[in-house]
């Protein structure tokens, strides 16, 4: 049991620049949750390409305007342009002020702005090609000198404290519902406890791990998105999941991001057999199409002729020397994987990269759901809409993890005395009668299945019929998964697999309902509105 004014669930860029944000309060008492051992262990920790800076050339309209292209009409101008005016700000203070980031400059110390596809500007703030791990150190570094903020490794939630759903009290039936802490797993004790909180911020990052082929890391399973959802909160956009086009596919290394420097730098795109296909699908862009036009004529290609991966060859084009100046990380970590990419063609395929929907949120980062907030991928803020910027990502985790402290802290002494519970009015995790432990086996099994299913069924090219059969399998799924969940004890494993499934259906319907094929949902059984971009 544990009592704390606010919970954030989650240490990624969104967690932490809550924390950071709302810690300035030497009053405040903040503890922070992660499933992790480690608390860098995130998608933010892999994030390579960088963050959205301002240039000198560069202006928010500017950037407002590259946002809502990208968006292919789906993007909320009001969430876009509040990204747009205070991102720059906000990344200067929390991560250059704060947690002492550096990112790559010259000489003189000037920014060197990095530029990627879709932004009309050189903008992106990079260190190296690990800016992730960059921003994770500094972040977890300034954390650990707050004394008001509690970090707790491995932990993990299981559901949200919500009423009516956890009262004791049948008149909480007529209120709003209202979130009240977490239920949390204690991965080492394997007991679950009651935590109670004032403010309860959900910033548990994407859902990548759903589907078979991913860049995100193993704890990329939507479990913030299912608590969210069976507590009742909206979620929105949940069919649009950006596909990337070129991840590692070599045993063991399976997900590493390709960058698409490697193509900007001239990197070409091959089939086993060596034939070059990307202008057969794009004849003006040819490998540097956008990236969904890419990554759907690389689906196509492995589907049509059973390949199992495509190759990314940049070692004839680009001298061994440039290469390894160029993408040390990639090039290190495909070594690592028995590659040598100064050599040898990279193995290839697409994967499930970024959850562009999620929690809807509203500018400050407000849930439907009383005193639960949401930030970061597992969010709907509106910024991305149909399709993600590039590099936007990073910055709208600060953006709303710096909104949503605002917002709790404004609110926070009036809501204590009158909503957080006591522990009484709350039922402790029961499981009594559970004596099986979960058997590897089965999750192991389910989840493969799940991720199987999405890729083929709910992947980069949907249509009407594989849309109802995958709905109808996970509905099978869904049943055996509850069953197992509620006649066997807890473990992290079993809370990914019901979180993954509730995830994946929320995904698969949300697909289904949408007819319309726009910017990362792709239906071949629709009429397009963006017809010149599709293969
Ligand atoms: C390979 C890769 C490269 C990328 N490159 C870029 C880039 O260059 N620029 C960019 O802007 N974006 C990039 N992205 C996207 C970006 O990294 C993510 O969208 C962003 O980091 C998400 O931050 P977050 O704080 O929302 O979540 P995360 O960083 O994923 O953090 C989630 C946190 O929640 C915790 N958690 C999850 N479930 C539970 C649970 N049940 N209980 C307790 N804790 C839980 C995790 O342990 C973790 O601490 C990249 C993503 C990947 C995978």
């Amino acid at each position: 049991m544990a009592e704390t004014e606010v919970l954030i669930i989650g240490c990624g860029i969104a967690g932490a620049t809550a924390a950071l944000r709302l810690a300035s309060n030497p009053q405040r008492q903040i503890t922070v949750i992660t499933r992790a051992s480690d608390p860098h262990e995130s998608n933010t920790r892999y994030a390579q390409g960088g963050i959205i800076g301002r240039g000198p050339d560069d202006g928010s309209e500017i950037l407002l305007g590259d946002i809502l292209a990208a968006g292919a009409g789906v993007s909320s101008p009001h969430a876009a342009r509040i990204l747009a005016d205070e991102g720059p700000l906000i990344l200067h203070q929390v991560l250059e002020e704060t947690a002492g980031v550096k990112f790559d400059s010259d000489a003189s110390g000037l920014p060197l702005w990095g530029q990627e596809a879709a932004h009309s500007r050189r903008r992106i703030l990079h260190v190296g090609d690990g800016t992730g791990l960059a921003i994770m150190n500094g972040l977890i570094a300034a954390l650990r000198r707050c004394a008001n903020v509690t970090i707790e490794s491995n932990g993990t939630a299981v559901d949200l404290i919500t009423f009516p759903h956890h009262s004791r009290d049948p008149l909480d039936n007529y209120r709003p519902i209202a979130c009240h802490g977490a239920y949390i797993f204690d991965r080492q004790e394997r007991t679950v406890h009651r935590y109670l909180a004032t403010a309860t911020v959900l910033a548990t990052g994407g859902l990548g791990r759903i589907y078979r082929n991913t860049t995100n890391p193993a704890g990329a399973r939507g479990d913030g998105l299912a608590m969210a959802h069976r507590a009742g909160a909206r979620i929105a956009n949940a069919e649009y999941v950006q596909f990337h086009p070129t991840a590692l596919a070599a045993p063991g290394a399976e997900g590493l991001l390709i960058s698409e420097a490697v193509r900007g730098e001239g990197g070409i795109l091959l089939t086993p057999d060596g034939r070059q296909f990307m202008s057969d699908y794009s004849p003006a862009w040819k490998d540097l199409a956008p990236r969904d036009v890419v990554a759907r004529a690389i689906h196509h290609e492995m589907e049509a002729h059973d390949y199992s991966y495509v190759l990314l060859d940049i070692a004839s084009r680009m001298p061994a020397e440039a290469i390894r100046n160029r993408f040390p990380n990639i090039y290190s970590q495909c070594l690592k994987a028995g590659i040598d990419i100064t050599q040898e063609s990279i193995p290839v395929v697409p994967a499930a990269h970024y959850f562009c929907g999620g929690v809807l949120v509203d500018e400050w980062g407000c849930s439907s759901t009383d005193n639960l907030y949401a930030i970061g991928e597992i969010s709907c803020t509106g910024v991305h809409g149909a399709n993600r910027l590039a590099s936007t990502s990073l910055l709208e985790g600060l953006v709303w993890g710096a909104r949503a402290a605002q917002r709790i802290e404004r609110t926070i002494d009036r809501a204590s005395a009158t909503k957080r519970p006591g522990f009484a009015a709350i039922p402790p995790w029961d499981e009594s009668g559970l004596t099986a432990a979960p058997d590897p086996a089965l999750i192991q099994g389910d989840m493969q299945t799940i991720q199987n299913i999405m890729w083929h069924y709910v992947g980069l090219v949907r249509s009407g019929e594989r849309l109802s059969r995958a709905i109808r399998e996970l509905r099978h799924l869904w049943n055996e998964i509850e069953t197992f969940y509620r006649t066997t004890k807890l473990a992290d494993g079993l809370i990914g697999l019901r979180n993954a499934v509730e995830v994946a259906l929320l995904v698969a319907q949300a697909a289904q309902h949408n007819r319309q094929s726009r910017g990362c949902h792709y239906r071949q059984d629709s009429v397009s509105v963006e017809g010149d971009r599709l293969i």
